[in-house]
This record gives C-alpha cells, structure tokens and sequence, in this order.
C-alpha cells in the first residue's frame, strides 16, 4: 500500500475486500482513503519488524551477480519446455493462458523452468508448498516477463503462500517488499481464474517488485533515475493518477482500479504501476482505448500487445 526508501519496508497491496472485486465506482474511493489511514499504521509496524529483522538483506555486489547468474540460467533453458501434465494444469487454471500468442509460449515456459529452480515457494501452513502452487505461481509471475531479463527477480528471496489471511497483514491478499512476496492462496486461484477482470494478485505483487527492483522504492516507476525514460515515466505517472482521481470523484467506472490512486503521504504513487499492469494485461483494449499513454508505455516496458490478444483454444 505504501513506498519507502528502505529495501525492508513492506509494501501492502491489492487489498482491501472491498476494493479487489475490481468493480471500481465512487464507493471504492472511500475504501482507497481508508486504506492509507489503516495501512499507515500496519506500515509503521512493518518498518519496525524490517529493522529487527534486517539481515537477510544481500548486498548490492550480492544481488548484480545474482541478475547475472538468472539470465545466464534462462540463457541454458534456451529450448525446454514443459511436461504436458504441468501445461494442462495451467491451462485449466490461468484465464490468461488462453490468450497468450503462441509466439510467446516458448519464451514462457523457459521462464517457467528457471523460476521453479530458482526461487523457493513455501506454505505457510503445510510447510512445503505443492507442485501445483509452484506451477501457478511461477507461470503467473513469468507471464509478467515473458519478453524481460529473468534478472528483474534478482533481489526476490521467497514467496510464502498463506491459505487466506496473511498473518499480521489479515486485510491484505497480497504483499511485496523488494525480497519478498506474500499471496493468498485462495483468493490468487480466484484472480488467477479470471482472465478479464482487470485484477490478477500475482501479477500485481509481482509488479511491485519489479517497481521495487531499480531503486528500491516502488512509485510507479520501474526505471532507474539515470535512465533516460525516467522523466518521461514521472510526468505520465502525475498525469495519469490525476485522470484516475478525476474520473472516479465524477462517479465514473475506470480501466484502472480506484486503489491504483492511492499515493503516500511522502506523494510516492505506487498503486499506478501494479493496478495498470493488471489492467494492461486483463483489459488491454480497454486501457488502450482510455489511457493510451500508459498502455504505450507499459507495451514498451513489458515488450507485449494484450490489446491485440485473442482467445485460441489450447491445451
Ligand atoms: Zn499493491
């Protein structure tokens, strides 16, 4: 829900009941207020946990070397695929799958195999999580960067899957800190399922850390001050959190969820980036029919076309 300048500090998201049935209206507005009142409180907790428990942080030599060595892994699984058992599993239970180029698939599930090698995923309740959980998770997060480095996961540590409530977080389904990703099993199936609502948990957490990765702040920007589009991305940003508030205060229904408006009390926005994500990816044609700069710019950082994607039948 918030950004900070410390690699620890948590990042509550996609939250609220309320506010995650993706339906938008003047009514979720007031749920976004309510979610900074209450979040800022649930945050300065979280800043104090981050500071006792601040020595899993790796360095920065750590974490370069770490980019390296992921994108050097997925350079080695150049030509693997998945099993048939493992493609029918998401086949059944990612909407998004269906909509998927083929030309893509590849780069996909290559992405798939590394991020299952390289990344733990554990329950949080049953300990070890299952194939199945590995699988949904691993594909969703993929999906983010089917045409990106695997190096955008460099800082990631572990994802911890809880069964709904996430201890300490109960009215989140969905955290991220630069290192760590924390989901709610049963409301990622149910995001995970609907291909075309505009909400999908995974690839909103999964956003944040990519929001978090260059600078360590998530606030819509996911390049680093030295690069050459980081004006660019300011300015859109700025614009497009003023045309998100106006239309909802007028009443209206918007491509972008009402919670993509919340904005820091330091004015960092970082619900833009993740909530557009959802929406670049679930409701393409939509976003770029209302918001066609954000939706140029997210299809020049994610090196996709959602807009242009059709259902096929596949298996
Ligand atoms: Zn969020």
């Amino acid at each position: 829900m918030k950004a900070y300048k410390s690699n620890s500090f948590l990042l509550l998201s996609t939250i609220l009941l309320g506010s995650c049935s993706g339906g938008g209206g003047a009514g979720e507005l007031g749920i976004v207020v309510l979610c900074g009142v209450l979040g800022f409180g649930v945050i300065i907790l979280m800043i104090e946990k981050g500071k006792s428990g601040g020595s899993r942080r790796p360095s920065a030599r750590m974490t370069n070397e770490r980019g390296i060595f992921l994108d050097k892994r997925l350079e080695q699984k150049k030509g693997s695929r998945l099993g048939f058992k493992q493609r029918r599993f998401i086949a059944k239970n990612i909407g998004l799958y269906h909509w998927v180029p083929a030309d893509l698939m590849e780069a996909w599930e290559e992405r798939i195999l590394v991020f299952l090698d390289q990344f733990p995923i554990s329950h949080m309740k049953q300990g070890k999580a299952t194939e199945e959980m590995r699988l949904l998770v691993a594909a969703e997060a993929c999906l983010l960067i089917v045409r990106r480095p695997l190096s955008d996961y460099r800082h990631l540590q572990v994802v911890h899957l809880w069964e709904d409530e996430i201890e300490g977080n109960e009215n989140a389904r969905g955290t991220a800190t630069r290192h760590e990703v924390n989901l709610s099993w049963n409301y990622l199936k149910k995001t995970t399922r609907n291909a075309r609502d505009g909400h999908n948990l995974t690839l909103h957490e999964f956003a944040h850390l990519i929001d978090f990765a260059d600078d360590g702040i998530a606030q819509s920007i996911p390049v680093s001050g030295h690069s050459k589009d980081h004006k660019e991305w300011q300015t859109l940003v700025d614009q497009e959190h003023s045309r998100l508030m106006k239309a909802y205060e007028s009443g209206k229904n918007y491509s972008i969820r009402a919670y993509g408006g919340y904005e820091s009390i330091k004015g960092d926005k970082p619900e833009l980036f993740s909530c557009g994500t959802s929406a670049f990816f679930e409701r393409g044609s939509r976003l770029k029919r209302e918001c066609p700069k954000i939706y140029e710019a997210l299809k020049k950082f994610y090196g996709v076309d959602p807009a242009s994607w059709r259902k096929q039948k596949k298996v």
